[in-house]
């Protein structure tokens, strides 16, 4: 019997390595990667006698750490440059300098266990909700009360915050999926803290020049090992 994480995975490595080797664009590739992994949660989702507790306004687990790829960060970049206006840009930007300052004396460990608001946090909703990375979409809970204890109780790793077996399965095999492409395909396919990889694809204009020719993209940004 075909195991349906290896197939989910499979899949979608090989769809995204012959998009990628025909594209110089990886946010094109990424953006309907996007779409498929949309299409394949949402048909895990009707599948399940369970359904997740998540809904516009809720918003506890955008004050978790947050990890993003390269080629993620440069769609979201182009996103907020066509959507938001050069004040709201400025404001997201000063945010995230305060969260870096304090994630910089952070181990990764206390990281985990510290609430800090995501800076693209906006009236509880996320103001890049299309483009947001698959470490934001991967996340879902059958229990928004546990949720809730979980963000008044963060040092409390104990607190289940219940997830949809199937759901994780195929979220994780499509990312996995996706990363090897990228990988595969020469791509800089490191992990990256969120809030100091979003600083440097602003502040440094050679860091998108870096992703194209293959190299390491931020030189600044925390890299998760
Ligand atoms: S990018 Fe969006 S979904 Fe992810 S933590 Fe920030 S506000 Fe939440």
């Amino acid at each position: 019997m075909t195991d349906p994480f290896q197939s989910a995975a499979l899949n979608e490595y090989q769809r995204s390595t012959a998009q990628l080797a025909t594209s110089k664009d990886s946010a094109a590739t990424l953006k309907k990667s996007y779409e498929r992994y949309d299409n394949l949660i949402a048909k895990a989702i009707d599948e399940s006698p369970v359904k997740p507790a998540c809904k516009a306004g809720c918003a506890f687990c955008c004050h978790y750490k947050v990890e993003v790829r390269a080629h993620e960060m440069l769609l979201i970049k182009d996103y907020m440059s066509k959507t938001f206006t050069a004040e709201r840009i400025a404001a997201v930007l000063a945010e995230a300098e305060a969260n870096a300052a304090i994630i910089r004396t952070l181990t990764p460990e206390q990281h985990l266990t510290t609430n800090i608001k995501c800076a693209l946090l906006q009236d509880n909703q996320c103001s890049i909700y299309p483009v947001r990375p698959f470490r934001c979409r991967n996340f879902h809970s059958t229990d928004a009360a546990a949720c809730e204890q979980s963000h008044n109780d963060p040092g409390n790793m104990e607190i289940a915050t219940g997830m949809i077996e199937d759901v994780a399965m195929f979220a994780d095999a499509h990312t996995q999926g996706f990363e090897a492409a990228a990988g595969q395909t020469g791509r800089d396919a490191r992990v990256y803290d969120f809030t100091t990889a979003l600083l440097e694809v602003f502040n440094e204009p050679n860091a998108p020049k870096r992703y194209k020719v293959g190299k390491k993209m931020f030189q600044n940004a925390i890299e998760v090992k």
